[in-house]
C-alpha cells in the first residue's frame, strides 16, 4: 500500500530483463517511470495498478464523422464527431493499443474536411441557424463560468473536492466493488455535490467576461 495515498499496487518486476533490454525494448518505459515515480525499473520494481485509459463506445457516425441518429443511418444536419466520442466503428468490442492516435489523426482528418465542406456549401440559413446555437452555447459556458468565476462568498475549495473524488472512486469503484463500498461512495458523492456549491475560485487570473 502507497503510505500517501493509501491506495493499493502491485510490483511489476522488470529487473530480469537487464539495463540494456531495458533500454533497447521499453526506453520510454523507464523514462516515465523515472521522472513520474523517481525510480529505476533497472534496479526496483515498479508499482502497478489499473486506470481507466479509453471509453468505448461513443456517438455513431457514418464514414466521414456525420452523427447519426438511429439504427437506419439517418444522418443528424450539422453534427459531427470524431476520436474517443465518436463511434466510427473501427475498434470492436475491445481497442487494440494505440489504435485511438491512429483513428484521431485518420478520423480527424476525414471529420474535420467533411464538416468544412459541408459548412462552405451549406446554406446562409443554415449557417444563420448554427451561429444561433453557437451563440447561445457561448452564452450559456459565459453564464455558468461567471458565476462561478464572480461568486464572492462560498468557503469549500474545489481542488479539496475533486481530491476528496479521486480518492472516493480510487478507494470504492475501482476493480473490485462491493455493495457497501459502491454505498458510501454514492452518499459521499452526494455530499461532495452539495459542497460544491458553496465553491469559491481563488485565483481569477487570466479570466475575462464574455457578453
Ligand atoms: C493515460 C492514457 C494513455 C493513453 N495512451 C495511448 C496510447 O499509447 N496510444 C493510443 O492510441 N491512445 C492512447 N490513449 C488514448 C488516447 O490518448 C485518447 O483516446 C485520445 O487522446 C482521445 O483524443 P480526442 O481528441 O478524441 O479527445 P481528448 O484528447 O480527450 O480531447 C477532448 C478535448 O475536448 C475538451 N473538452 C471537453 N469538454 C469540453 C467542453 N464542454 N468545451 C470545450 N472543450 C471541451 C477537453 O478539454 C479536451 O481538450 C491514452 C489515454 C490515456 C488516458
Amino acid at each position: 500500500m502507497d503510505e500517501e495515498s493509501g491506495l493499493c499496487y502491485v510490483l511489476l518486476d522488470l529487473r530480469h530483463l537487464g539495463e540494456e533490454k531495458i533500454n533497447k525494448r521499453l526506453p520510454m518505459i523507464r523514462e516515465i517511470v523515472i521522472k513520474t515515480l523517481g525510480i529505476d525499473p533497472v534496479d526496483e520494481p515498479i508499482p502497478v495498478r489499473p486506470a481507466m485509459h479509453y471509453m468505448m463506445g461513443g456517438i455513431r457516425t457514418d464514414l466521414y464523422g456525420q452523427v447519426l441518429l438511429d439504427g437506419v443511418n439517418t444522418r443528424v444536419p450539422n453534427l459531427w464527431a470524431a476520436g474517443e466520442a465518436a463511434n466510427v466503428s473501427v475498434h470492436g468490442a475491445n481497442r487494440l493499443g494505440s489504435n485511438s492516435l491512429s483513428e484521431c489523426l485518420v478520423w480527424g482528418r476525414l471529420t474535420g474536411a467533411a464538416a468544412a465542406k459541408y459548412a462552405m456549401s451549406a446554406p446562409d440559413s443554415m449557417l444563420e441557424y448554427s451561429g444561433d446555437i453557437a451563440t447561445k452555447v457561448a452564452n450559456e459556458e459565459s453564464r455558468i463560468f461567471d458565476k462561478l468565476l464572480h461568486k464572492e462568498v462560498g468557503a469549500e475549495n474545489p481542488y479539496a473536492i475533486r481530491e476528496e473524488l479521486n480518492r472516493t472512486m480510487d478507494t470504492y469503484v475501482y476493480v473490485f466493488r462491493d455493495k457497501s463500498g459502491l454505498e458510501e461512495a454514492y452518499s459521499t458523492i452526494k455530499r461532495l455535490r452539495e459542497r460544491f456549491s458553496n465553491v469559491r475560485i481563488e485565483d481569477k487570473a487570466g479570466t475575462t467576461t464574455r457578453t
